[in-house]
């Protein structure tokens, strides 16, 4: 079955949101099977967003990525990839509808990048890149 990789981003992590978020993904019957509590590095988070590289977004996305812990997890399940994605809802959180992650608990600080709580991965090739991000020895 298939892989994804999720991101309890610092605002979420901060926020005391790791455990609510992996309710919802276990609750919908998605298996986490790798999960660590990481400060992610620059090299990391540039070889994470590296399709963003150049975008106005891009540099205070780094930053914000860089400022705290993160909660990744590997979870697996049927098409948990489009799956997470519906659970997390819109990229802005004030559109993000309600009963998302987003939608729930995101607030719109009116800064630079959006502070969203959650990444997920866009397509199988992103999950396996991303896994390989995250947890080397997976
Ligand atoms: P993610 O990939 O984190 O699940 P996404 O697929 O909804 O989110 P992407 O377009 O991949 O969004 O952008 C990655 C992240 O960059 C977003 O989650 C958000 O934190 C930030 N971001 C994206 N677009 C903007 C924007 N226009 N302004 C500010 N921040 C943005």
């Amino acid at each position: 079955t298939e892989k994804s990789l999720v991101l309890v981003k610092p605002d979420g992590y901060r926020r005391g949101l790791s455990g609510e978020v992996l309710r919802r993904i276990e609750a919908k019957g998605y298996v986490p099977v790798a999960l660590a509590v990481v400060t992610p590095t620059h090299e990391q988070l540039a070889e994470h967003y590296a399709e963003h590289e150049g975008k106005p977004f891009y540099e205070p996305l780094i930053e914000f990525m860089s400022s705290g812990p993160v909660t990744a997890i590997v979870i697996q399940g049927e098409r948990c990839i489009e799956g997470f994605r519906a659970l997390a809802g819109a990229t802005d959180p004030t559109a993000a509808l309600p009963g998302t992650i987003r939608g729930d608990l995101g607030r719109d600080w009116g800064l630079k990048v959006q502070q969203n709580i959650v990444h997920g991965s866009d397509s199988p090739e992103s999950a396996a890149r991303e896994i390989g991000i995250w947890f080397p020895n997976l």
